[in-house]
């Protein structure tokens, strides 16, 4: 996220984080619970600018101190993330190692760790030791989108600062910048508000071939033909598919255009899916039976939570739709 959103979107954390700065308040270590890592990520970067940028505007954004910490290279910035869904022990030996020596030029010494949840037990207690110890000169940020995945004295030893969410808006408008489909990039902003998430998943390909399964249901079901047809005409793409996230998206999807379908009935211009709306010859289901319909994708959609088989969840699903 650009600095400029970061003001925006993300006031309080950094208006906090900024104040304490300024009256020489820090705390020693901070933990931003986020949504998304990289928004969180981007909002250390731009702390440890403040704090190592030496220009009056600082952060300046341009000098070698500013350059060094984005490209983590600068020597008072250790940055760790994980190592195959990872962070391990040694890792963070190495990061008390680097940081026994105190500063060369008694600046601030600054660490992020990125997905601190991915820490196993023994780091995550190598990292507490390191914690309850705190050097004056020392700051410490942590970034999770799940803080209860830390250990309870990791998370006490912080100041806990809950990011705010991003709105659907502002990541679908990014995905549009970079050239993806409106109703894409729509859909893909009910899997996940990280911009770089979207784009993998995206690149994936999946959310395509889930989104035409679910158009062409939808198109059976306003027909009046058995929708489950097409279910099982792709019953592999859906057995196959490990990943629940999927699966709530999928439903997700459909949630999606039977609510713009109801948005039509009522005479509201839908937002998304206009195109699509346009080529579904009948548009005459009743409003009452669309919510019927909502209410059963809802009460599904909360099954996939746990439920593991797959095919009879499917099958229950379109012998009442
Ligand atoms: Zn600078």
């Amino acid at each position: 996220m650009k600095n400029e959103d970061l003001f925006v979107y993300q006031k309080n954390a950094m208006r906090l984080l900024i104040n304490s700065i300024e009256k020489n308040k820090l705390a020693h270590a901070y933990l931003l619970d986020a949504e998304a890592e990289n928004v969180a990520c981007d909002i250390v970067f731009y702390i440890v600018k403040k704090l190592l940028c030496r220009k009056p505007n600082a952060p300046c954004m341009n000098c070698a101190d500013c350059k060094s910490i984005d490209s983590k290279t600068h020597l008072n910035f250790i940055y760790i993330e994980p190592n195959d869904d990872l962070i391990k022990k040694e890792q963070i030996e190495t990061l008390i190692h680097d940081f026994s020596m105190s500063s060369f030029d008694n600046r601030a010494q600054i660490y992020l760790i990125k997905d601190a949840d991915k820490m196993n037990l023994s780091a995550q207690n190598a990292l507490l030791k390191f914690l309850e110890e705190p050097n004056p000169n020392h700051y410490a940020f942590l970034t999770t989108t799940n803080y209860h995945k830390l250990l309870d004295t990791i998370v006490s030893r912080c100041q806990l600062i809950h990011l705010n969410p991003i709105p659907k808006h502002y990541l679908i408008d990014k995905l549009v910048d970079c050239g993806i489909d409106l109703d894409i990039s729509y859909v893909v902003s009910f899997l996940t508000s990280d911009l770089e998430k979207a784009m993998k998943y995206i690149e994936e390909g999946k959310i395509t071939n889930f989104l035409n399964v679910a158009i062409k249901i939808v198109d059976k079901d306003l027909k009046n033909k058995d929708p489950f047809v097409e279910y099982y005409r792709n019953r592999v793409l859906f057995l196959e598919e490990k990943d629940k996230n999927y699966h709530r998206f999928f439903l997700d999807i459909l949630i999606l255009i039977y609510q713009e379908l109801l948005n039509r009935q009522i005479g509201e211009k839908p937002q998304y899916f206009n195109e699509l709306l346009d080529n579904f010859t009948n548009l005459n289901l009743e409003k009452k039976e669309i919510i019927r319909k909502l209410e059963l994708l809802n009460t599904y959609q909360e099954r996939f939570n746990y439920y593991v088989n797959l095919d009879l969840q499917y099958t229950s699903l379109f012998s009442k739709l």
